[in-house]
């Protein structure tokens, strides 16, 4: 029989965990032909998430984790949790039961078709801000213009993707992940279907806007240089336009004679092309921050504990 293996990033995520795992397992229970693996990995909760999931552990043989030795984000704990997938495929879901369970049959129905990689695409994000809505919208089309990579919009972690899909993604160890991008950027036969995304059922979301900016920066400057060249062609106008100036005042003293005034424009000016030199020392900046963190070549995760079915407690420490 083919095993499923259903990943689910856990932090701090004690409240939603019995519900969750109550709804997967009414989902799971009624499918056949299938094995199926509940692989949590916990992210270094602080609460008390990793003993409910030891506890799950007890009553059900399907369920494996995965304790990573602290916070590394959805992130890694996505990636770790694939490195350790045992399944053909792999199901990606949230622990605050966001990504309703109830699509795994649809999503496996796709697979055996010969789909590599089916995702849920969200029709409607409720419990989420106007704001939040709009600014995601901006930042999807100006990603998309600027890698062209049909980036999936209105898409989170949610689906299911095979093996081959699996293998691809850990095959790239950058250090600073997008995996938004990374699903889309590795190919392969894509399907979405469309669902009705949920406030969560829950405890609260990690996000705020702080980070959420990070992970649009990160987006961006994982997948794409053109700030670079953005920098040079903002360069390049600015000269061009400091140039005509620089004319215009030369022929204007020839005629005119100097007058000494003319503060306001050198302030004006000199503000201007300070702000636009450090915008641009930024974007190199930021190029150059990825290039040490990359450079580093560290372990992304360290591993506390891995359990699963076919193991009793045992200690990796790698
Ligand atoms: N998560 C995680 N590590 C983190 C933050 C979040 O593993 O540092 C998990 C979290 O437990 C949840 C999923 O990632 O299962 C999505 O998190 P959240 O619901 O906070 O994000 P949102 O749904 O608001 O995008
Ligand atoms: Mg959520």
């Amino acid at each position: 029989m083919k095993l499923i293996t259903i990943l689910v990033p856990a932090y701090n995520e004690e409240e939603v965990l019995p519900q969750f795992y109550e709804r997967v397992t009414s989902v799971i229970d009624a499918i056949e032909d299938y094995d199926f693996e509940l692989l949590f990995v916990n992210d270094g909760s602080s609460d008390t998430t990793l003993m409910k999931i030891k506890n799950l552990r007890e009553i059900d043989y399907r369920v494996s984790y995965l304790d990573l030795s602290r916070n590394f984000g959805k992130e890694t704990a996505m990636l770790a949790g694939m490195d350790f997938v045992e399944g053909d495929a792999l199901i990606i879901m949230d622990a605050d039961l966001q990504d309703p369970p109830e699509l795994i049959p649809e999503m496996i129905k796709y697979w055996e078709e010969g789909y590599d990689d089916v995702f849920a695409k969200r029709k409607s994000r409720s419990g989420e801000s106007w704001v939040k809505k709009k600014t995601s919208k901006m930042f999807y089309r100006l990603l998309k213009q600027l890698t062209r990579i049909p980036i999936q919009e209105d898409t989170g972690d949610f689906r299911l993707l095979d093996r081959r899909c699996i293998n691809a993604l850990i095959s790239m160890r950058e250090s600073q992940r997008y995996t938004k991008g990374l699903f889309s950027w590795i190919g392969f036969n894509k399907k979405e279907i469309l669902f009705d995304r949920d406030s969560r059922a829950a405890g609260e979301t990690k996000w705020n806007y702080f980070k959420l900016t990070e992970l649009a920066i990160e987006g961006i400057t994982s997948f794409t240089t053109v700030p670079l060249k953005f920098a040079s062609w903002l360069g390049m106008a600015i000269s061009m336009c400091a140039f005509i100036y620089m004319f215009f005042i030369v022929i204007k003293t020839l005629l005119f004679g100097a007058s000494v005034s003319g503060y306001p424009s050198i302030m004006s000016v000199l503000l201007f092309i300070g702000g636009i030199q450090l915008l641009c020392l930024g974007i190199l900046g930021e190029y150059l921050g990825r290039i040490f963190n990359e450079s580093k070549r560290r372990p992304q995760y360290f591993v506390n504990e891995y359990n699963n079915s076919k193991m009793q407690v045992e200690v990796l420490n790698e």
